[in-house]
């Protein structure tokens, strides 16, 4: 089929939620893909930061094809040697205690505020009117319960009712948080590294400030680490940048690298807030999905993918200081590892489908910033690739 013939049989048959680019990808090879008509991307994309090792790694489809052939799903009614590991794998990556698998980052968030709930009734004797604090542009997923904690009029507006007794502070902004904690709040909730919202990092006074409060007053803090986490920062989980930890934490994205997988994560606080019944998922956690993760695992560490980001992302960072100065209509520059955004005075779409024309893919976050969130296994060499069409299309604005 052509990238036309793919487009109009989709367009036909699927909702309309999304405004696609107008080509049809097909395959994939290290950290190029490739479209039906055979035409290859430079891809600083990597499928919403979820493709950290690139396309037709050898041995983490090795380790998938020889799940396959021995055991797909069981259901949560009995154990597997692959769930078992992938939870341990996932405890000690992030220092936490106990792992709840989930299909994706937004069932992550669900699980969390449900360990929140569930922690802050324990605590509080049946009380069911506890209010969680959220950020505002965050983003924590689609489902009705991670809609409700985003803070973006525009994602809620069609849907609401959404849960109740959420209370949105300005990210960065300690005081303002503090001002909204009550006797009422159980948690606190957000992105170490904005990402949908435009790739802003946490500061340190910021996460270490809220760390503080939430000891002091027993609330749960939760990070969401779907994006940010599984190395992209340049360490494990980016919180680990801020001598913190966080009582519960989402993963989701990069943990599967491909294969649908998510999970929430509980420190020792809230350890045995969940308990037997209060939560479930057919799929969650099952062996192809934690075979996955657990060649992921593997792979971050033969590969030293951790190095490879903090080398690789403090060129990335340079080059694009010098697209900063090059051209006016760039105003910011933020991020960390391989998750940095360019902030433009201008829309940036048509300067995100002039490299995609060119063969890189981008992606925007917000109307005026260009996310780079490559393949953690991205070198130096294709960051000058995507700058010299990064350039080649800002010259032409
Ligand atoms: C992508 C994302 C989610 C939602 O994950 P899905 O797998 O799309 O449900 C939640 N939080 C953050 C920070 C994300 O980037």
């Amino acid at each position: 089929m052509t990238n036309q013939e793919v487009m109009d049989l989709a367009e036909k048959s699927l909702i309309h939620t999304y405004n696609r680019f107008p080509i049809a990808l097909d395959h994939g090879d290290e950290v190029y893909l490739y479209d039906v008509e055979g035409k290859k991307y430079l891809d600083f994309a990597a499928g919403i930061a979820v493709m950290a090792l690139g396309y037709n790694v050898p041995e983490y489809n090795q380790a998938l094809k020889d799940q396959i052939d021995k055991l797909i799903h069981v259901s949560n009614l009995y154990y597997t040697e692959p769930m078992a590991k992938a939870a341990a794998n996932l405890a000690k990556a992030s220092g936490l205690k106990r792992v709840f698998f989930t299909n994706s980052g937004t069932e992550a968030i669900e699980g969390a505020i449900k360990v929140a709930r569930k922690y802050a009734w324990l605590k509080d004797n049946g009380a069911t009117d506890h209010e969680i604090i959220a950020m505002n542009h965050s983003f924590h997923g689609r489902s009705l319960g991670s809609l409700s904690v985003t803070g973006s009029a525009h994602y809620q507006e069609a849907f609401k009712p959404l849960i109740d007794k959420i209370v949105f502070a300005d990210f960065n902004d300690l005081d303002d948080v503090a001002s909204k904690v009550t006797d009422k709040t159980c948690a606190i909730l957000f992105e170490t590294i904005q990402g949908e919202g435009g790739i802003y990092p946490a500061s340190k006074e910021f996460v270490q400030g809220i760390r503080k409060l939430c000891d002091e007053k027993d609330i749960l803090m939760i990070l969401d680490e779907v994006q940010c986490g599984m190395g992209r920062s340049g360490k494990m989980f980016a919180y680990q940048y801020y001598d913190v930890l966080p009582d519960v934490m989402c993963s989701a994205k990069a943990l599967g690298c491909g294969v649908p997988i998510g999970a929430f994560v509980v420190g020792e606080k809230a350890e045995n807030a969940l308990t037997a019944g209060d939560h479930g998922s057919t799929y969650g956690g099952n062996p192809l999905a934690t075979a996955a993760a657990n060649a992921v695992f593997d792979l971050y560490e033969k590969k030293h993918v951790l190095d490879n980001v903090n080398e690789v992302g403090a060129y990335l960072y340079q080059k694009l200081e010098e697209v900063e100065q090059q051209f006016p209509c760039v105003c910011d520059h933020r991020g960390m590892g391989l998750m940095q955004g360019l902030e433009f005075t201008v829309p940036v779409g048509p300067i995100v489908a002039g490299c995609i024309k060119n063969g890189c893919l981008l992606i925007s976050a917000g109307s005026n910033v260009i996310r780079f969130v490559p393949p953690l296994v991205i070198g130096k060499e294709h960051v000058d690739q995507m700058i010299q069409v990064l350039k080649g299309v800002l010259e032409t604005m």
